[in-house]
């Protein structure tokens, strides 16, 4: 870490770090909420991820420095690392390396999903995040094993960890250049692109289908998990709205199954996904129904896992949140502090066993080694927006030389971040990507 009298959350601003889990939300914003209580998100529940253990197993005294000097940033007395208590041999390394800078590392059962936050703050603290809350509002900051990482590096953010698992040879853990397409990162890392059917990228749970290997690496990239062809899986990612809800419409017996798995039911928030499925047969019987469905943090357990049907209350509840947002509705416990879990929450959790056992991924090497790549790109597209908040404003011009870690479009006035070049080239096109080429 260079020393600076720069604020750290002006460098973080500046360097580009934004949360590495994949929500993209400006470091620096949250950094200005004094908390008491500092959380490494290092759960990493969603089935075939590996790129949090492999950056700690490799890394774990920069992620630690990088927590700690979050820690003093925001006046926070405890330091806590959540992460799986299968992981034992990284776990009695972690807790050596974390015990003389203060910090306690607080084990997780290896269930999904322990790394959503709201679950993860109250496994590691007890406190109950109040429905449509923040973690700051239980004195709390939760980050991610990549982020703190990029904090202690203090340098802009031009790579991105990620796992490349699902139906290939060798599943590995890469540090690919931001903007290299998927097919090029894919075809480095031994998968080959023709061969691959579907990629869903972020993860099997909370992950999209990607839509052409055309697409590109961002800083928010976590997974691309490669499936054949007839995997059940992609499938029902593909299958179109109209669809999911005549399936519903007809299927859904109300057995409630849905609501009663629910993360965020379990911990106390009023979401209910049966009432939501309910609502797709009855045309809006009160809007009070499907409220709840604004607490949903769509780890899609209700679609994936606990309903027998195979419908789609996850997506039920997601579109509800868009017609709340598009009406301004807003459900009247938002808000509320004196939430209490549910009797049964500790006796509920979805074992990941259980989990890819349900999903059809048992054929697949549940690995991920990280692995040095000598990358030889010819081109990279950057967007200019990879974070929650304001596009960056480019400051290159086309033909114009830059290096590798060079601002290219600065953080805007609002909400966002810097962005950088991710290789030395020459700037062949400016808009809502900057391509640079190698010279
Ligand atoms: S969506 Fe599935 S789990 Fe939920 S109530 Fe309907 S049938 Fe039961
Ligand atoms: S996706 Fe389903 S299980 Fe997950 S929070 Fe939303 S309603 Fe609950």
């Amino acid at each position: 870490m260079a020393p600076t009298s720069t604020s750290l959350g002006e460098r973080v601003r500046q360097n580009g770090v934004v949360g590495a889990g994949g929500a993209g939300f400006p470091l620096y914003k949250k950094l200005e909420r004094p908390v008491d209580t500092v959380i490494l998100n290092a759960a990493e529940c969603e089935p075939l991820l590996h790129k949090d253990k492999e950056i700690l197993k490799h890394y774990k005294g920069e992620v630690l420095a990088g927590m700690r000097e979050v820690m003093r940033e925001v006046r926070a007395t405890r330091g806590l690392i959540g992460i799986k208590d299968k992981y034992v041999d990284l776990i009695r390394e972690l807790t050596a390396a974390a015990a003389p800078m203060g910090i306690e590392v607080h084990t997780l059962g290896d269930y999904y999903p322990a790394g959503d936050e709201f679950i993860t703050v109250f496994e590691t603290t007890g406190r109950v995040i109040p429905p449509g809350g923040l973690p700051g509002d239980v004195g709390c900051l939760v980050n991610n094993v990549e982020t703190m990482l990029n904090v202690a590096f203090d340098q802009p953010v031009t790579h991105k960890y990620f796992t490349i698992g699902g139906g290939v040879e060798n599943p590995v853990t890469v540090r690919a250049p931001i903007g290299a397409t998927y097919f090029d990162v894919l075809r480095a890392a031994g998968a080959e692109p023709t061969r691959i059917a579907h990629v869903l990228v972020g993860g099997v749970m909370m992950g999209r289908l990607m839509s052409t290997f055309d697409e590109v690496v961002t800083r928010t990239t976590g997974a691309l998990l490669c499936f054949p062809h007839g995997h059940r899986l992609p499938e029902r990612y593909a299958t179109q709205a109209p669809q999911r809800d005549r399936i519903g419409r007809s299927a859904c017996d109300q057995c409630s199954f849905c609501t009663e798995l629910c993360p965020r039911y379990l911990i106390g928030h009023p979401v209910e996904p049966h009432l939501a499925m309910r609502g797709l047969g009855f045309n809006m019987v009160g809007e009070s129904m499907i409220l709840g469905s604004q607490f949903c943090c769509e780890c899609n357990l209700c679609s994936l896992y606990a309903c027998p049907e195979d419908l789609f209350p996850k997506d039920a509840c997601a579109d509800n949140k868009k017609m709340m947002r598009a009406k301004g509705l807003q459900h009247p416990a938002t808000g509320k502090r004196d939430v209490k879990p549910h009797s049964m929450q500790e006796y509920r959790h979805v074992p990941l066993s259980s989990l890819i056992k349900k999903l059809g991924l048992m054929d697949f090497r549940n690995v991920g080694p990280l692995v040095e790549i000598d990358w030889q790109l010819e081109r990279v597209r950057i967007p200019v927006k990879q974070h929650v908040g304001a596009p960056a404003v480019a400051c290159v011009r086309v033909g114009e030389r830059v290096k590798e870690g060079q601002t290219i479009a600065t953080a805007p006035e609002g909400l966002g971040v810097a962005v950088h070049a991710s290789m030395d080239g020459i700037v062949d096109s400016v808009g809502d990507e900057i391509v640079i080429r190698r010279k």
